[in-house]
């Protein structure tokens, strides 16, 4: 059976005294976990968490990746520098990055594509806004996103974590029921089975609010292979107890 994935976001928090003291509690309460544990730090803090995480069973992630090689693009933090730091997965395509910065799904598309090459696995998030579910329009929005990323992937996309994130859930305490969760991740899965005899090996992780109080029955749905965690990754205990959920 696949193992579960539980990736903390931690967004744009953190100090590093906070981040220090985050995952050695994290580390020390986590013992054997079954499932696969990961972090995504704010790019300033990779070189820090590398060392705290060196010799754990917590994988490193960014929160995002250029979609470009190198050069001319100021800001932007390149795969190669990525995987120089450890990182084994790259956050794509979170709603705040489009909301806030404009990526579209083809932009998206380029930066899972631009991650694969540096061996790196991107973990490509999809979710409607409120008024797009309201409209009766959720699986025609997800499938659009998901379907820009497999279309333009030369990659196995086997090597694909797919995040359903729901925009309205997102930090706004409002969780999908793990009903509404699991019906939008059977259609992404039905979507992924078209595309790839390798769909029943592609994790698809629910992110919006998950917590230590909702974890368990989200985890417990067939077609929800982990969690994308947010505010809730911030807490050890809060992040230990999902991690315990998704054993
Ligand atoms: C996220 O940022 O990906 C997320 C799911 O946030 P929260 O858990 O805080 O809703």
């Amino acid at each position: 059976m696949m193992k579960k994935l539980i990736a903390g976001n931690w967004k744009m928090n953190g100090s590093l005294a906070a981040n220090d003291k985050l995952l050695k509690d994290i580390l020390a309460g986590m013992g054997q976990a079954t499932c696969e544990v990961a972090v995504g730090v704010p790019a300033v803090y990779l070189a820090q968490c590398q060392i705290l995480l060196a010799g754990t069973s917590i994988d490193l992630a960014s929160q995002d990746i250029s979609a470009q090689e190198s050069g001319a693009y100021t800001g932007e933090i390149s795969g190669a520098m990525l995987k120089e730091f450890g990182v084994r997965y790259a956050i794509v395509g979170h709603s705040e990055r489009r909301q806030y910065h404009g990526e579209t799904d083809e932009v998206v598309a380029c930066k899972a594509q631009r991650a694969l090459k540096c061996g790196i696995t991107p973990i490509v998030c999809v979710g409607e806004t409120l008024a797009e579910r309201e409209a009766g329009k959720t699986d025609e929005v997800v499938k659009r996103q998901l379907a820009a990323v497999i279309h333009t992937n030369g990659h196995c996309i086997s090597e694909v974590v797919v995040a359903y994130e729901p925009v309205w859930a997102i930090g706004t305490g409002k969780t999908a029921t793990p009903e509404m969760a699991q019906q939008v991740h059977a259609v992404l899965r039905a979507q992924l089975k078209a595309a790839s005899e390798h769909a029943d090996c592609i994790k698809l992780l629910y992110g919006g609010s998950m917590n230590a109080a909702n974890a368990a029955q989200l985890l417990a749905q067939p077609d929800i292979d982990g969690g994308l965690i947010g505010g809730a990754a911030l807490k050890a205990q809060d992040f230990l107890t999902i991690i315990a959920a998704a054993a």
